[in-house]
């Protein structure tokens, strides 16, 4: 049995400030919620004030990014070391905006998760095409590809502890949510790819989440599909009202 994931992902959005006022409303909205495991993934800056508001609570912590090496001469990286110092349980790996705009590559997200992993984070592995792959047919060749590198050499009972999130660039951020039957699909072609690569016990441990403009309104049939184990949520992540109706639709 899978517990489902409800992570928010803030990107580069809430101050200090803000965010820990965000979690105190979290916490007083979930309340008495279960079925689900919640966690927020807000800016570095935040981290450590928002780990001290969810200490004793059951919101995990996680980050959006980090380098592989533990200390060193790397300007302006945050190493797993430090993320695990301040309470992180969850790590962002791979998202498409990180890919798209800051040149992460499967072999970085790769060294990324083998760093995450010795660590004693749990790596959110994000995988997705874009749309001109879509309309070209060429979905399962990139996710194949994404989760072939993004997970090379690791063993099966890591690969059983990880999170795979499914977010479909073209949704992410656009308003435009893939189908329920589209996103149950891609998710069941990746649990596929990860028996292959770790056989079917492995496989059917590893939580798989949908992420891509998931609201309130979508969640729940989302939810319902077999496969999707939860949901990677940017925007509607961002206010305590949307977020807390979305974890309510995992159950
Ligand atoms: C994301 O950033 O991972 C994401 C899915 O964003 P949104 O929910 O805004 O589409």
């Amino acid at each position: 049995m899978r517990v489902p994931l409800m992570a928010g992902n803030w990107k580069m959005y809430k101050t200090v400030d803000q965010a820990v006022e965000f979690v105190r409303g979290l916490k007083a909205a979930l309340a008495g919620a279960g079925g689900a495991e919640v966690a927020v993934c807000p800016p570095f800056t935040a981290l450590a004030a928002v780990a001290r508001e969810l200490a004793g609570s059951q919101i995990a912590l996680g980050a959006q990014n980090m380098y592989w090496a533990e200390e060193g001469a790397f300007t302006g990286e945050i190493s797993p070391l430090m993320l695990k110092e301040i309470g992180c349980r969850y790590i962002i790996l791979g998202h498409s905006e990180r890919r798209q705009y800051f040149g992460e590559t499967d072999q970085t997200v790769n060294k990324k998760v083998k760093a995450a992993l010795k660590h004693g984070l749990t790596p959110i592995v994000c995988v997705g095409e874009q749309l001109a792959e879509r309309e070209a047919g060429r979905t399962e060749a990139v996710i194949k590809t994404q989760i072939d590198g993004s997970l090379a050499g690791l063993t099966a009972d890591e690969l059983a502890g990880l999170v795979v999130a499914y977010e479909p660039v073209w949704a992410i951020g656009t308003g435009r949510t893939a189908s329920t039957r589209d996103a149950q699909q891609v998710n069941g072609y990746i649990r596929a790819l990860l028996a292959g690569l770790a056989g079917h016990g492995a496989a059917g441990r590893v939580r798989i989440q949908y992420g891509g403009s998931v609201k309130p309104d979508n969640a729940a049939g989302l939810m319902a599909e077999p496969d999707i184990d939860g949901a990677l949520v940017g925007g509607a992540s961002l206010q305590v009202d949307s977020f807390a109706a979305i974890v309510r639709a995992a159950g």
